[in-house]
């Protein structure tokens, strides 16, 4: 049997929604395709390799991408063809284990190490993983094994496109050491810059760094950033994580000073939330906007959404009208940080959003699973989203 060390997969699919263009029209194979909002103010969503090869990235605004890569194929997003698709693959994860995690439409975690006997090895579980999806969809994932999620993670991101490494516990220092401090989880850009005027650059020597110093420069983060510079991570896979809220935000290189480009990175947030949302079955009726001035004053203004949804439209729709209620009685708006979130999760959502797509009904079979394996008792939280069921 295995020791206590645990077998953590994780599952990306690659450049997704661009690679499903690609697959639904096969004269787009080859070339640099863009999903993005094509509006003036639209953010890329996901572009294809050939694109990134051109320096266009996720969450750019689209007239940068554009100037990079003017003959490009510019997409509107499909989500009903995406979300039909990752119903497809997590229809893959479903069979291996019910210790699935969904991070978005096409990222997930799975915990396979109640499976490793049955299925016969991590390595092989992972290999049969990017099989079946490719059989079902015709598309390309990346997997990474680890013996955690962080692990797991950087794993998948290290071997993409269409790749597959194993990180071991006693491997990761030799594979983290060399690596970019802003390469590791949780570390954005303010907290990369107050490592760098510690004169620390790699995730190393983060790790050799004296943890007083650290704390005194981090404070508390200080110890769990080491930790994960040793490559230690105790987070488990939460399978129906039941959530108080679901959020995305942006912390800006430049302080934002136009309306129009904190609407569009809100959108872009706005897209992220909803797509985390619909992977868990999820539908909320509460929308947070998170609003930081330099340096650190924060604002959040809330509303709720008329229905519970998990549409980005529909929360960006009241997510833009508290921003712009903001901005207006600011007598000089900036913004360092901008986020949104979804919460107030008090029931399942309207079956009439996910008709045409199988994700809730595959979101549901997950849950009624781990019920089976485990009992109702322990979905305590997850149970009131299920009430709407039983009426
Ligand atoms: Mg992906």
């Amino acid at each position: 049997m295995p020791t206590a060390e645990r077998s953590i997969i994780h599952v990306d699919m690659d450049a997704f929604y661009a690679s499903v263009e690609q697959l639904d029209r096969p004269e787009l194979r080859g070339l640099p395709v863009i999903v993005a909002g094509l509006g003036r103010r639209g953010v890329v969503s996901t572009c294809s390799y050939e694109a990134r090869r051109y320096g266009v990235r996720s969450a750019m605004p689209t007239a940068q991408a554009r100037r990079l890569c003017p003959d490009g194929v510019y997409l509107s997003p499909r989500a009903d063809r995406y979300e039909e698709v990752s119903a497809e693959v997590f229809a893959v994860f479903e069979g291996i284990t019910p210790q699935i995690e969904g991070l978005s439409l096409d990222e997930a975690f799975l915990d396979v190490t109640a499976s490793l006997r049955l299925l016969g090895g991590v390595e092989a579980i992972g290999r049969g993983i990017k099989q079946d999806i490719r059989d079902r969809t015709g598309l390309t994932a990346s997997v990474g094994i680890g013996p955690n999620k962080w692990l797991a993670k950087l794993a998948s991101e290290l071997s993409k496109p269409d790749g597959l490494l194993r990180i071991r516990a006693d491997e990761a220092p030799a594979r983290l050491s060399p690596l970019p401090i802003g390469r590791l989880w949780t570390v954005g850009k303010v907290t990369e810059q107050a490592l760098h005027r510690l004169g620390i650059r790699t995730i190393g020597e983060l790790a050799a760094c004296d943890p007083a110093r650290l704390t005194r420069a981090l404070g508390r983060q200080a110890t769990l950033l080491q930790a994960l510079a040793r490559g230690e991570d105790e987070r488990a896979v939460e399978p129906v994580r039941a959530e108080q809220s679901i959020g995305a935000e942006h912390t800006f290189d430049e302080d934002v000073v136009r309306l129009d480009m904190a609407e569009a990175w809100l959108l872009r947030q706005c897209e992220r939330v909803a797509e985390r949302a619909r992977a868990r079955g999820l539908a909320g009726h509460t929308v947070t906007v998170k609003l930081r001035e330099p340096p650190f004053v924060t604002h959040t203004r809330q509303a709720r959404l008329g229905a519970p949804s998990a549409s980005a439209a529909d929360i960006y729709d009241v997510a833009r009208r508290l921003l712009n209620v903001w901005w207006q009685t600011q007598p000089t708006p900036r913004l360092r940080l901008l986020g949104v979130s979804l919460s107030g999760f008090d029931r399942r959502p309207q079956e009439d959003m996910f008709a045409s797509a199988p994700m809730a009904a595959a979101t549901d079979q997950v849950q009624d699973r781990i019920n089976l394996r485990f009992g109702t008792g322990s979905l305590v939280r997850a149970g009131s989203l299920r009430t709407r069921g039983r009426g």
